[in-house]
């Protein structure tokens, strides 16, 4: 044991989860120790490498005694408490989250996990209506607190509106952003630490923005994608990866996965490069790797379209455009 490391024993913090009673660290989540346990807990704006920002609510859990619901992603563990994880109040608050969230949002790309929550938990997001008619482009964007009027009782109110794209690198769709934060992130003191995207905006209005709503290429972003593999609904995603699904030849069983280490420097990044038909259709980097913790450069993310290049110009491929 060493006291500069994480080997120190911890002290055990016992509670009760569902009735169970549990030991765990101090200092651990209920989400952790929900983990731990092996009880599913869904999570939205969760993830590992970042720190807890407790907006999406779809991960809250009764705590015996306690008023409100608690976010289980960033509520540490107290000796003695009582945690109910599955009640009725749990239940219809994540049935209410999962139905406000699929009749406003296209979950369309999110893992299939979220499908399978909205029907462990009863949600109909159709319940609320058809969607309304989409926003026109730069409609949200321009929108000011107070400007969301209710709908008229007949149709559900959404955040569709036109694709954003406006780099060769990534495209924005935000029909299909949750808001969970997860983007603002990972461009912010979680990673990268540029800043080039921020919440703007209040209420339904509240969308993800660059300073001043201007494009991608006036703004402070570097195209490190880092916003991009968080993103957990595809809202941000590789154009060659958006262009294949949009024109229906996505097909991941004729795809694979590499595990190498980046050619452009001696950081020794991780990349895991998927492909299809002999493109590069997405780079990712293990959430786990040391170097990396799922992070890296422009170079990393977008620049090994060499790999496939035939001389020629090639539409979709994750650097084509890149004079654009
Ligand atoms: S690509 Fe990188 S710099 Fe640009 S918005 Fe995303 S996280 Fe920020
Ligand atoms: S764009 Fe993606 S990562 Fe960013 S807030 Fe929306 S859903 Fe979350």
């Amino acid at each position: 044991m060493t006291a500069a490391g994480s080997t120190w024993p911890r002290r055990q913090v016992e509670l009760s989860l569902d009735g169970e009673t549990v030991r765990v660290n101090e200092g651990a989540t209920i989400l952790e120790a929900c983990a731990a346990a092996g009880i599913d807990i869904p999570t939205l704006c969760y993830l590992e490498t970042l720190a807890p920002v407790n907006v999406c609510r779809v991960c809250v859990v009764e705590v015996v005694g306690a008023r409100t619901l608690v976010p289980a992603c960033s509520r540490k563990v107290e000796p003695a408490m009582e945690v109910l994880t599955d009640s009725e109040r749990v239940r219809t608050s994540r049935r209410m989250v999962l139905e406000l969230l699929g009749s406003s949002v296209d979950l369309s790309y999110a893992a299939p996990e979220v499908t399978e929550w909205i029907d462990r938990y009863g949600a109909d997001p159709s319940r609320h209506g058809p969607p309304m008619r989409p926003s026109l482009a730069g409609e949200r964007d321009s929108a000011r607190a107070g400007h969301h009027h209710p709908s008229d009782g007949t149709t559900a109110a959404t955040v569709a509106q036109p694709v954003k794209r406006d780099n060769a690198q990534y495209v924005r769709d935000y029909s299909r952003c949750i808001l969970c934060y997860k983007c603002v992130e990972a461009c912010g003191a979680e990673a990268q630490n540029t800043f080039a995207i921020a919440v703007a905006g209040r209420g339904f209005e509240a969308r993800i923005s660059t300073e001043f709503d201007v494009g991608l290429p006036d703004s402070a972003c570097v195209y490190c994608g880092n916003c991009v593999a968080v993103c957990p609904t595809g809202a941000l995603m590789f154009t060659a990866e958006h262009d294949l699904r949009a024109s229906g030849e996505w097909d991941e069983s004729r795809q694979h996965v590499t595990r190498t280490v980046c050619p452009y420097c001696g950081v020794g990044c991780n990349l895991e490069v998927r492909v299809q038909d002999n493109r590069v259709v997405r780079v990712t980097s293990p959430l786990d790797h040391d170097v990396t913790s799922g992070n890296l450069c422009v170079k990393g993310r977008f620049g090994l379209d060499f790999v496939s290049a035939t001389g020629e110009d090639e539409p979709g491929g994750i650097g084509a455009n890149r004079a654009e």
